[in-house]
This record gives structure tokens, C-alpha cells and sequence, in this order.
């Protein structure tokens, strides 16, 4: 067989992106699978963002991931953005298709198949409260409210974008999706199934900050998630197993949203086990 150095590529833009623990579990899940891929940490400022996509198209990528703050901004140089991403409003992943560049989200996905696959929990019939209506507020409330989810109440410190992203995806969704304004502590009363944790507080280097949630009147047995990775174990976290609540860290997410990214790039099953593995290397987690 004649020699072939030609890899295949795919990216993460974002801005910063120097600390995005993502490369090490796609180049993993690349290795076990035999495909002779790489992955690109690329920083990109917003001002180039256009560049970048076109450079992907020069280099015949397959595909890329966005980060922040490249989310939405990437949807205007695109050429088809899938019906759910548009719902959401927002791309974390791009593929090839042809010369056609194809957004599509998995923040949602990943999210819900961890809350499924990781904690044993289907969020049909359940109800869910989700602190944040940023981006990854947006596409967590979405597939929650696709996949059945009888009440979703979105809690956010902002009114104004709390209340439009519940009038914009419950009209989208046609599903129950509530607003009440995060005023002091939220405290989660008896009958919450789920509560998400979808703003970025605990987030590194400020990982002594806690939403200031109340979890004493908590259902035993709620669920208790959240989507910062860095550190896993936040202090929410921490707070709902001293009371004995089960619990879902935001690897969970990330490795489940890049093994849907690593299927619709290569074709392939993802090796999950591997990508987590390496994720938690990469991390220093052992
Ligand atoms: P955005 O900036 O879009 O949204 C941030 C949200 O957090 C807003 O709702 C904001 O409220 C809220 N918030 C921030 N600080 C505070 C505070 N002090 N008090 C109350 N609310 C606060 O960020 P993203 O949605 O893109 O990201 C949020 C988190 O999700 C980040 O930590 C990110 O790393 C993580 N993430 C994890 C993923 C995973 O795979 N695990 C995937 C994607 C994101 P307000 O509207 O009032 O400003």
C-alpha cells in the first residue's frame, strides 16, 4: 500500500481556548478508532472569525468545534445550520458535507444522554429547574423540553434575557418552559426532579463561588447537575452530596457532546470509555 501522510483535520475556534481540554479526548478517540486524524486547538479572535472558516474550507476540514465566543457569530458563514441548532440559536459543531459546511449543536445532547447514560435518570415526565439562560442554558432547556420534560423552570439573575429565551423556545418547542428572576437565594422546593446548574459560577479560577440555591426543602433524590468542568466536583456539587442528593458533573456533557461531534465527523461509534479517560488525564484527574 502506498504511503499516506495526508491526516485529516478538525478544530476547536475559540477565544481564549488555550485551557480547552478537548483535543487530548478527540485525538484519543482518533488513535483507538485507527483513523490517522488530528485535532487543532486554534485561538481566533472574533474579528477573524470569518477567515478562520474560510481557512477550514481551504484546508478541506471536517470539521470543527466553536467555543466562546464563536457560537453564534459562526452561523452567518455557514451554509445549512441543522433545525435543532437553529433552535437553540447557537453552533458548537460544524461537519463537512461535500463542499457544505453544516452547523449543528450537541451541548443539549451530550448533556441529556450524561443525564440518561451516567445517572440512570429519563427527563420525560419530570420536572426541571435550570439556573442561567446563556448558551448553554439555551440548548439544555431546549432538548429537555423535546424529550418531554413536564415543566422546565428557567431561574436567571438577568429578567430581560431570562424572559426572552422562555418566550422564544416555548414557542419554539410548543413545551411547558417557564421564568422567575434569581433574586437573593433560590430555594428548590419539594416537588424538582432536576436541578441544572447551567450559568458558569465555580468556574476556574473562581472556584469557591456556589449559585445561592437553597437544597434543604430538596425532594430526596433530586438530581443535581452541573455543566462547569473545570473544577468537576463545584461546590454545588459538594453541597448536594453532603445531603445526600445524587449528583452529575459537567464532564459528562463534554465528553457525551464531543462523542456526538466525533460520530458526525467520522461516521463512527465513538470509544466513550477512551474519551473519558483521556479527558480526566489531560485534566490532571488521574
Ligand atoms: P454565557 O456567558 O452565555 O451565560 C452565562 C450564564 O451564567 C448567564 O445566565 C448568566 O446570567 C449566568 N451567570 C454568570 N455569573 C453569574 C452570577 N454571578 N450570578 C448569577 N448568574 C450568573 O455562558 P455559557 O452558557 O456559554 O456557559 C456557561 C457555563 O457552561 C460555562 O461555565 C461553560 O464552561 C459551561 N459549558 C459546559 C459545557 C460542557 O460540556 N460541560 C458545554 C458548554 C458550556 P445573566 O444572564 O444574568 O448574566
Amino acid at each position: 500500500m502506498p504511503a499516506d501522510f495526508q491526516a485529516e483535520l478538525v478544530a476547536c475556534f475559540g477565544h481564549p481556548v488555550r485551557e480547552n481540554p478537548t483535543g487530548a479526548m478527540q485525538e484519543a478517540a482518533f488513535r483507538e478508532a485507527g483513523l490517522n486524524w488530528r485535532y487543532l486547538t486554534v485561538e481566533v479572535p472574533p474579528e477573524r472569525l470569518r477567515e478562520a472558516v474560510q481557512g477550514a474550507r481551504a484546508f478541506g476540514m471536517r470539521g470543527f468545534n466553536l467555543t466562546i465566543p464563536h457560537k453564534v457569530a459562526v452561523m452567518e458563514h455557514l451554509d445549512e445550520v441543522a433545525p435543532d441548532a437553529a433552535l437553540i440559536g447557537a453552533v458548537n459543531t460544524v461537519r463537512r458535507e461535500g463542499e457544505r459546511l453544516i452547523g449543528e449543536n450537541t451541548d443539549g445532547k451530550g448533556f441529556l444522554h450524561g443525564v440518561r447514560a451516567d445517572a440512570g435518570v429519563d427527563p420525560r415526565r419530570r420536572r426541571v429547574v435550570v439556573l442561567g439562560a446563556g448558551g448553554a442554558a439555551r440548548a439544555i432547556v431546549t432538548e429537555l423540553a423535546l424529550a418531554g420534560a413536564s415543566d422546565v423552570l428557567v431561574v436567571n439573575r438577568s429578567v430581560e434575557r431570562g424572559e426572552a429565551m422562555v418566550r422564544d423556545l416555548s414557542a419554539k418547542t410548543g413545551r411547558p418552559i417557564r421564568f422567575a428572576a434569581w433574586r437573593g437565594v433560590y430555594e428548590v422546593v419539594g416537588d424538582i426532579d432536576l436541578l441544572v446548574n447551567a450559568t458558569s459560577i465555580g468556574l476556574f479560577p473562581d472556584v469557591e463561588a456556589v449559585p445561592p440555591v437553597e437544597l434543604a426543602r430538596a425532594r430526596a433524590g433530586m438530581l443535581v447537575c452541573d455543566v462547569v468542568f473545570n473544577p468537576p466536583e463545584t461546590r454545588l456539587l459538594a453541597a448536594a452530596r453532603g445531603r445526600g442528593l445524587p449528583v452529575l458533573d459537567g464532564l459528562s456533557m463534554l465528553v457525551y457532546q464531543g462523542a456526538i461531534g466525533f460520530k458526525l465527523w467520522t461516521g463512527l461509534e465513538a470509544p466513550v470509555d477512551v474519551m473519558k479517560r483521556a479527558l480526566r488525564e489531560a485534566m490532571g484527574l488521574g
